[in-house]
């Protein structure tokens, strides 16, 4: 069978990947002049490449060490540990023990023994769907209580959300909690993160090295504008250079981007596309001569900061050099988008210098801010009823994106999974569900 993937990201080559393997012929369309979306990597004048955005693979991520395998990649795949902290009032508090978490100060100690049971009881729930239909913040109330709330939780979800977490289901901390348990192993439970050794933009390029191999094509620069449906049927996609026809097309881009190639779809299909909530995220990187702290990652308390998050790793080819994420997320018309680089520059720099007073301006050696509009799908509730389906109401046309990975993250490891049983699926011409 011969199918065309719109877009170029892990979700698009990951499945291009795995239909070529059951012999499909592949052709996967990259609208931009680089691979991997939101995997891609900055390239700076020096040569140096860094990640648009930290991937961390956790020891419990097994579908990405399979695939790092399966592309040959599973000596490159390095773990480290990875110390990870609070900032509160400009100061580091650790939280990579249970010794650390009975001396955070920001609780008192009765609150801070109930937000343990809280914590633990979420890992060792599966049944995550009575969460669904539950408020995010009504559920960490009741079960972690009002000053756990206000001091821990809302300054995260205000932060994560950008203020708009009112929506937010339950489930999306459930799936948080059990996703950074996996970031302990057993059985010293120490903190360990893995990543690649030349960048996790090789597995990017492993997986496109991988459908040429088996005789697909990957194209960039070609923008999909249409795909053109009819009869309860799809015809053919546009490009800018004219038509192409495949016996299956797969929507491998964010629903609401979807939707605009979709201008001859059905109107009720077109709404569910388009209601699909996202965040998007600004996050400025920083390529530092020094290290600010050894903390993998340290989550802020404080809202005002225009970031929620620091993550530092040392580059995995030139460990000389601190890589430094301070990612924002934000709702895809908030203003910040079309703030210039050297606005946030500014603005971000200077908080980081109030909590970290040593930080020399003069030891950064790149500075690159990432934009996206669609970068994660926000878990809303009763997301388990309106997550649109990997079969589209179209014969031939499918949708696979992160808004089906609920109730997991959307993280590498549940976009590789959600991949490989999305083209289970498509190879099979099943009528099997493969969303929620
Ligand atoms: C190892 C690893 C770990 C990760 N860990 C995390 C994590 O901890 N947390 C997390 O949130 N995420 C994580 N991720 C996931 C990641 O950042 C994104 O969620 C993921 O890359 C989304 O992939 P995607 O292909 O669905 O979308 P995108 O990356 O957005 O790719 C879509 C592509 O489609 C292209 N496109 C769009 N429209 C068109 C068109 N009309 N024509 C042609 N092309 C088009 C775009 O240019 C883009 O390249 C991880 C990823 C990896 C590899």
């Amino acid at each position: 069978m011969k199918v065309g993937i719109i877009g170029g990201g892990l979700t698009g080559l990951a499945l291009g990947s795995f239909l070529a393997e059951y012999g499909h012929e592949v052709t996967v369309l990259e609208q931009t002049a680089e691979l991997g979306g939101h995997s891609g990597e900055w390239q700076f004048p020096d040569g140096l490449r860094v990640s648009r955005s930290q991937h961390p693979i956790l020891p419990s991520d097994q579908g990405v060490r399979d695939l790092c395998a399966r592309m040959g990649l599973e000596n490159e795949l390095v773990f480290a540990n990875a110390r990870t902290g609070f900032v509160h009032q400009n100061q580091l508090h650790p939280m990579s023990s249970i010794f650390d978490f009975l001396s955070f100060p920001v609780l008192g100690i009765k609150d801070r023994f109930r937000l343990g049971g809280m914590i633990l009881q979420a890992r060792m729930t599966d049944g995550w769907q009575a969460l669904d239909s539950q408020p995010a913040r009504e559920w960490l109330i009741r079960s972690g209580g009002t000053q756990a709330f206000e001091r821990i939780w809302k300054p995260l979800l205000e932060a994560k959300f950008d203020g708009a977490y009112d929506g937010v289901s339950a489930v999306y901390i459930w799936s948080w909690l059990n996703r950074m348990s996996g970031i302990r192993r057993a059985p010293q439970m120490e903190g360990s993160v893995g990543y690649l050794r030349r960048g996790h933009f090789s597995l990017i390029e492993a997986l496109a090295a991988d459908i040429a191999r088996r005789g697909g094509r990957v194209e960039t620069n070609v923008r999909v504008r249409e795909i053109e449906v009819g009869d309860g049927r799809l015809e053919r996609i546009r490009t800018l250079d004219g038509a192409m026809e495949f016996d299956a097309v797969v929507a491998a881009v964010a629903s609401p981007s979807a939707a605009l190639l979709l201008p001859g779809a059905d109107r009720g299909y077109l709404e569910q596309l388009q209601k699909s909530k996202y965040l998007g995220l600004i996050c400025p990187v920083l390529v530092l001569k020094q290290p600010l702290s050894d903390y993998w990652t340290l989550n802020l308390t404080d809202p005002a900061y225009p970031f929620a998050t620091i993550i530092e790793t040392p580059h995995p080819e030139h460990p000389e050099y601190s890589v430094v994420y301070l990612p924002r997320y934000i709702a895809p018309d908030n203003d910040w988008m079309g703030v210039s680089d050297e606005v946030i520059r500014e603005a971000w720099l200077s908080h980081l210098k109030l909590i970290f007073p040593q930080f020399d301006p003069q030891s950064i050696v790149h500075f690159a801010v990432s934009r996206s509009r669609y970068t994660e799908p926000v878990y809303g509730i009763n997301m388990r009823a309106s997550a649109p389906a990997v079969r589209t109401p179209y014969t031939g046309l499918f949708l696979v994106n992160t808004t089906q990975v609920y109730p997991a993250l959307p993280t590498g490891e549940a976009i590789i999974d959600h991949a490989r049983r999305a083209a289970a699926l498509i190879h099979q011409g099943s009528h099997t569900p493969v969303a929620a």
